[in-house]
């Protein structure tokens, strides 16, 4: 599944790994500090599934993953992240958008 998450803009890496217990993931000193300085705005991070290649759908903002797992984590849940989430699923869904009328009755 495919997420939007926060970019620290002193590292570039995902603000979740600044969280306590992921420090050991990474080598980074940003990361290991603690203190991330996530970008305001939300990056997409695609999944695809294989063998196919298809775009997998996103995450709802604040949905609880990996539930029960040590991977256990939530979709940040911010305006930003909804604001997002809500554009690309209009883009992915062109038949929610309102018909044309007028071009099946020629
Ligand atoms: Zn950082
Ligand atoms: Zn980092
Ligand atoms: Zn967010």
């Amino acid at each position: 599944m495919s997420v939007l998450v926060h970019l620290c803009r002193g590292c570039g890496h995902q603000s979740a790994w600044h969280e306590a217990g992921n420090g050991g993931y990474t080598s980074c000193r940003c990361c290991r500090a603690g203190s991330a300085d996530p970008d305001p705005a939300p990056t997409l991070l695609p999944t695809y599934s294989s063998p196919h290649g298809i775009r997998e759908p996103l995450w709802e903002p604040g949905t609880q993953r990996n539930a029960g797992t040590m991977h256990a984590s939530r979709t940040c849940d911010c305006a930003q992240c909804h604001e997002g989430a809500e554009a690309m699923t209009r883009r992915e869904h062109p038949s929610a958008a309102p018909r044309l009328v007028g071009l099946s009755g020629r």
